[in-house]
This record gives structure tokens, sequence and C-alpha cells, in this order.
């Protein structure tokens, strides 16, 4: 059996940014530091912070007055940033950049009056932030698939605009974005593209790697947007796919009749984890391994000035 490895995968720069948020707030203000939402979709990278004195919330009402508040990967709304100012919180903010970004071009566009359609999936932490960028008038509208365009209730005129979740399958999303042209003719694009380089380039390995692999497991937990699209790709192969918390997950009969495995990981599992899968495969029949090469990533974000 023959071990590929995707590249690249795991960790990009906004997961790697946050975590280390939390790491050096803990050791600037010591236990506990309280972290609204798992500060990056991973149980392995959630639990490690817990055992360094992070205290994990769904909401700022569960958080004492005066604390230390760090907003997680996938960013808030403006309510929840006004919650956090009036129990006195010392916050910081782990949202990424390129959700930022979003949430900057979702404000300018409603500055100038357009009505903002969001592609992305209901109930997902980013989701429910980048709608809470709604400025008092136009609220954001989101739409999950062809059925939401279809029914979208807004006029025709010339001020829409879309936006989109930036984990989302890139070939998904190309398709739900002709239908609004379809709909829409005049609405307009973002200026850059919203799914970001980390899930672009994830995908990209991960249909590299299926060319040749017979089964894929992705690293990733089962609420990670990005990991559950990686495990899509191949499904829409017919190629059998298994998202994974680690390598004790695995079941026997998964890898049993495989000549080649393809391994890969989202962007917020750990390459520890990974590495747990390839030492897995040795003990169970593989005796090669290759990692496939992919797109070269040298993205950094630096952690805020105050925790430097
Ligand atoms: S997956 Fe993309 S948007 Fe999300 S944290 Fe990573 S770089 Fe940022």
């Amino acid at each position: 059996m023959k071990i590929l490895l995707a590249n690249p995968r795991g960790f990009c720069a906004g997961v790697d940014r946050a975590i280390e948020i939390v790491e050096r707030a803990l050791a600037l203000h010591g236990k506990p530091v309280y972290v609204r939402n798992e500060v990056v979709h991973n149980k392995f990278v959630v639990n490690d912070l817990k055992s360094k004195g992070a205290i994990f919330v769904k909401e700022i009402n569960e958080v004492p007055d005066q604390q230390v508040v760090i907003f997680s990967a996938h960013g808030v709304s403006q309510m929840v940033r006004t919650q956090a100012q009036h129990i006195h919180a010392t916050i910081y903010d782990a949202t990424c950049p390129l959700v930022t970004k979003v949430h900057k071009e979702v404000a300018r566009k409603q500055k100038q009056n357009h009505q903002v359609v969001l592609i992305g999936h209901k109930g997902h932490p980013e989701v429910e932030g980048t709608l809470g960028q709604s400025s008092e008038g136009r609220q954001v509208v989101l739409v999950e698939d062809g059925k939401d365009v279809a029914q979208l209730n807004i006029g025709t005129d010339d001020n829409i605009s879309y936006t989109t979740q930036t984990t989302l399958s890139v070939d998904d999303t190309q398709h739900i974005i002709s239908e609004l042209k379809d709909r829409f003719p005049n609405i307009k694009a973002p200026k850059k593209d919203d799914i970001c380089y980390a899930t672009q380039n994830r995908q990209d390995a991960v249909k590299a790697l299926m060319q040749s692999a017979d089964v894929l497991l992705v690293l990733g937990s089962r609420n990670s947007s990005n990991s559950n699209r990686l495990r899509e790709i191949a499904d829409k192969m017919n190629i059998p796919a298994y998202l994974i918390d680690g390598a004790d997950e695995i079941k026997q009969d998964w890898i049993k009749n495989a000549n080649i495995v393809g391994v890969t990981a989202g962007a917020s599992a750990p390459e520890v984890l990974v590495q747990e899968v390839v030492n897995y495969l040795y003990d169970h029949g593989a005796d090669e391994l290759q990692e496939v090469d992919g797109a070269q990533e040298n993205v950094h974000f630096p952690v805020p000035e105050e925790l430097r």
C-alpha cells in the first residue's frame, strides 16, 4: 500500500495566528482567558488550549466582567463586539484577516447602498459574523444554493453585490454565482475572490491526489467547513473519503483493499495528526510514501502589536 500526502495541507496562516493569539494572551495575562466559540474548528487544538487555561464560551454573557476575551478566527458580528465592550473585557481579535476583508467589503457596499448577497452555510460562525456586519438599513441576505437564489426576494436593480464565505467549495460556489448572474445580470463581484487561498489550494491539492488514490482520509473536525469540502471532492468522484479527528478513528475496512491511500488535512488540523495517520498506515500495510507537489504557501499574518 502506498500513502499519498496532499500538498499543501493542514494549518493556514489564519489558524496559525489565532492559536498564537490565545497562547500569547495566556502568557501575558495568565489563566483563564475566554475564547468566544472554538478559536478554530478542531477538537485537538481546542482541547490543547483548554489544558493551558483557555475557557471556550458560546456567548459573551457567559464571561464575567473585566476578563480577557478573544474572538475566534471565524470573526464576530458588530453586536458581539459591543457586548464584549459592555463587560469591559480586554479584547484580542483573532478574526482571520481574510474574513475581516469580507466584513469591510460588506460595510463598504452597504455604505454605497448596495444590497449584499452572502453565499455561505447557514449557522456557520463565519456566516453569522458576516451577516452581523449589516448596517441599520439593509440586511445582508444569505443564499446556500440555487434554490435560495431562485427564491431571493430582492429587486433586480443595479445595486446588488455578492460576497462569499471564505471556506466554500470553489466549484459549487461558481455554480451559485452563475445562477445569481442569470437572475441579476448587473450583480457586482467582490474585487478579489472571497474564497481564501488556503481553501483553494487545499481543494486543488485533493483534486491532484484523487487522480490516483483509491480512498481519501481527511484530518479535520466534523464542524470544520473547509475539511468537509475536501471530503466532498472525493465523494463527487465516487471515491470513498472519511473525515477523521485522528488515527484512532480509522476503520481497517476502509483501507483493506486500497493500493493507494490519499491523506490530507483541513486548514485547522495540525500536522502531528497527519503523522499519526501515516504511522497507523505503516502499521497496517503501507510500505511507501509520496508527497504530491502543490502550490507553495508563504502567507503569514502577524499577531496584534499588544501581544508581540
Ligand atoms: S481557512 Fe482561510 S479564511 Fe479561514 S482562517 Fe484559514 S486563511 Fe483565514
